[in-house]
């Protein structure tokens, strides 16, 4: 029977771990699918406080875990599959075998958004891809496009001009989500082309196993045109990771978790922290702060309870 259990390995899973290890709880972190969360995806991190020259995403999320793990949290590779909330302790499938906890904190938070095209799925990995810090180094020289208008998209965009000989950025709008920085960043790279109110039809060719092109399609004037890429980054958000939490857990149209005040969810002993439940910020640093929230929730939660 563990005190805490924490569902994902992101900022605000490891935070949550940090501090429930140091209350002496013993905290078991399930990883996820995605250890490490979306720091791990990302590069150079520039407003995490602290770190004056920055400091690479994947390693301060690693050290995140090193520091949970001083204080004694574990650390289980898998994802929980099934979740049964109806009564405590909770009980967690992980991978198929069951475990059972007094307090749950939710940090699970959210995975990349897709177009939906049918040969964009049949082509992920083969020059379809979400992470450009994953996948940007195989485009040395390549033609690369990037949908989206956030400030995921012009990150990527730029990031990928590290390789690209070209990056296009396809956004299917005029006006853009992303920070005036960021956009002004892009605008000023020679690098990268903008291509507003287009939006994509199909990605081609399944046939050959590889992307070759893309058929886009202005939405202003209706002209459709094809063009030929190597690599196809779709950076258009995310989707919060709460599947296995329908009707126990109260969540919003999207998905993400409605809050109860602080970290609370609708049933007691339950906490949220990060993404999962935060469409604002999505900061590394709200993340952290929310798994901190969450904690101390689940720490005082655990006092009143006697244990
Ligand atoms: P976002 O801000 O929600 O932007 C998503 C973009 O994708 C929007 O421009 C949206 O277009 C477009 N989009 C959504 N669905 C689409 C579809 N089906 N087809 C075509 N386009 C579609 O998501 P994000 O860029 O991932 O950013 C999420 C949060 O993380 C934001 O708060 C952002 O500031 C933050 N972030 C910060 C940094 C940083 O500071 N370094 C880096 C990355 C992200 P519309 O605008 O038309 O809806």
């Amino acid at each position: 029977m563990h005190n805490v259990v924490i569902i994902g390995s992101g900022c605000a899973g490891n935070t949550a771990a940090i501090y429930t290890a140091r209350a002496n709880l013993k905290p078991l972190v399930i990883g996820g699918h995605e250890p490490g969360g979306q720091l791990s995806l990302t590069t150079l991190v520039e407003n995490f406080p602290g770190f004056p020259e920055g400091i690479d995403g994947p390693v301060l999320v690693e050290r995140m875990k090193q520091q949970a793990q001083n204080f004694g949290a574990a650390y289980q590779h898998g994802s929980v599959i099934e979740a049964d909330l109806s009564k405590r302790p909770f009980r967690l499938n992980v991978d198929g075998e069951w475990i059972e906890t007094r307090t749950l904190i939710v940090a699970s938070g959210a995975s990349a958004r897709w177009l939906g095209l049918e040969n964009e799925q049949k082509l992920i990995g083969h020059g379809v891809s979400s992470c450009a810090t994953c996948d940007g180094f195989f485009y040395r020289g390549k033609q690369i496009m990037v949908i989206g208008g956030g400030d995921s998209a012009m990150e990527e965009a730029n990031f990928l001009t590290r390789f690209g000989q070209k990056v296009m950025l396809v956004h299917r709008r005029e006006e853009f989500r992303a920070s005036k920085i960021m956009l002004e960043r892009v605008k000023a790279n020679p690098k990268i082309e903008m291509v507003v109110n287009t939006v994509v039809d199909d990605i081609y060719d399944v046939k050959q196993g590889v992307v070759t092109g893309v058929k886009l399609r202005n939405l202003k004037t209706g002209e459709v045109f094809e063009r030929a890429i190597d690599g196809f980054f779709v950076a258009i958000g995310h989707i919060p990771n709460t599947k296995i939490f329908r009707n126990q857990l109260d969540l919003d149209p999207d998905g993400y978790i409605i809050s109860h005040g602080g970290a609370r969810t609708n049933v007691k002993g339950v906490f949220h922290a990060g993404d999962v439940q935060d469409r604002t910020y999505r900061q590394a640093i709200t993340a952290s702060g929310a798994g901190c929230m969450a904690a101390i929730e689940a720490e005082r939660f655990l006092e009143m309870e006697g244990h």
